[in-house]
């Protein structure tokens, strides 16, 4: 038995929590699939995690039981649905070690950080200004900045990474200046699964008086968040990267922005008082929540946080790192194959091989039931830099397995003599 599937807590050890992946596994029916008739091996995590059933369950037991409208109704139904959505709010605060008045739902990520260029992008640049992001961001976390410098006449400028694909640190504090009003990194690289010193980042732009913009989508199902710690001014989920429902995300608002960054959205929920001569917004989270919110998704992320809080997280993160090395190792004894990205990461692992295009890797490994992410990854800037037009990517879970590792080394292996 691999030592890494034994669980972590002695047994008889009271109150603590243990960590078993079998265990946790069973939670997750859509585990128990085949795919082309081989038992699916889900190695997309980064994409998307599978729900597991407390997570699936909360959705149906609040449809049968507490739907209503939010924050709306004056009857029992709309007090008993507000009731479930203000405590997933509180769900989330725990997640990030924040306040719930400083936690704003929203669709995920992209929708965060969509709100964020938007409302701090119209607040804080003028002609000239800079907004500093670096090679390794997710789409999202480049083109509303992108977007919002050419709205305002500001500059966009990227810190590059070393060639092992970790930031460059020093590059990026010769770039943050005087002019630099923004600073808007990912905590966790999608792609090449580096971790960003975000503590670090958030010190070099308080020199400068910026604000910093923490692209949050592939932390909390692997790592520790506590945006009090971090320092920074705005951190982005989304639920279903951490086992809960698409459609549903949180952005951290740090005290100093909340009420007064100006929406990004106008409705129903936000308004203090409308009128065509004046129109004013209420204070608190409430004010960038315009319209009828996603109450099954925010449930849905109540409960999916409630999930990660059920097993011991250091013992899954010390076996997700023993699936990491296992499958950079056998990828290193397989002629061809190549990992990128930094030697200590999150468990997400970029590969090619050689004279292979990514997509018929996948495509191969699909044949065998191995779920993996192919292409550019919404990265586009970290593909050129890397100097390769689309990769491979095996990214895990708690509820992965060795066996599994297994399954991709030897799809992996094939695809190499079927191309050979
Ligand atoms: N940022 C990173 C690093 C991501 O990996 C993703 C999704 O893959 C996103 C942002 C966008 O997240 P969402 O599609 O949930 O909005």
């Amino acid at each position: 038995m691999n030592p890494a599937r034994k669980p972590s807590t002695a047994p008889g050890s009271p109150g603590a929590l243990a960590f078993d992946p079998e265990a946790i596994r069973a939670q997750f029916p859509m585990l128990g699939a085949t795919m082309h008739g081989k038992p699916l091996v889900y190695l997309d995590n980064a994409a998307t995690t599978q729900r597991p059933r407390a997570v699936i369950d909360s959705v149906v037991e609040h449809w049968s039981t507490t739907n209503g409208p939010v924050s709306r109704g004056v009857h029992a139904l709309g007090s008993l649905a507000t009731e479930k959505y203000e405590s997933a709010r509180t769900a989330a605060a725990s997640l990030l070690n924040a306040e719930p008045e400083f936690i704003v739902f929203t669709k995920g990520v992209t929708d965060g950080l969509n709100l964020v260029a938007r409302s701090l992008g119209d607040e804080l640049l003028g002609e000239g200004d800079e907004v500093v992001v670096t090679e390794l961001e997710h789409h999202s976390n480049f083109l509303p900045w992108r977007q919002a410098c050419l709205r305002r006449g500001a500059v966009l400028r990227v810190a590059p990474i070393t060639d092992s694909g970790e930031l460059d640190l020093d590059a990026l504090r010769a770039m943050v200046n005087g002019r630099t009003r923004i600073v808007a990194v990912t905590h966790v690289s999608n792609v090449l699964g580096t971790v960003v010193p975000v503590s670090e980042i958030v010190s070099i732009a308080r020199g400068v008086g910026a604000a910093v913009v923490v692209d949050g989508a592939q932390a909390p199902g692997h790592l520790p968040v506590d945006v009090q710690r971090l320092g920074c001014d705005f951190y982005a989920i989304s639920a279903h990267k951490m086992f809960g429902p698409a459609g549903a995300g949180v952005l951290y608002m740090s005290p100093r922005w909340v009420d007064r960054l100006e929406p990004a959205q106008y409705g129903g929920g936000m308004v203090e008082l409308a009128s065509a001569e004046e129109s004013t917004w209420i204070t608190g989270p409430h004010r960038h929540e315009a319209g009828t919110p996603n109450t099954e998704g925010a449930v849905g992320l109540g409960a999916a946080v409630a999930f990660l809080g059920s097993f011991d997280r250091a013992a899954a993160r010390a076996h997700e790192r023993s699936l990491r090395d296992a499958i950079v190792a056998g990828l290193g004894q397989i002629p061809k194959a190549r990992v990128y990205g930094p030697a200590e990461g999150a468990p997400i692992v970029s590969f090619g091989l050689e004279g292979v295009h990514a997509h018929d890797l996948a495509t191969v490994l699909d044949a065998e039931g191995v779920a993996v992410r192919a292409g550019h990854m919404c990265a586009q800037p970290l593909m050129r830099r890397l100097g390769v037009p689309a990769l491979t990517r095996a990214s895990i879970a708690p509820y992965n397995t060795h066996a599994e590792v297994e399954a991709l080394l030897d799809g992996v292996r094939r695809a190499g003599q079927i191309f050979a």
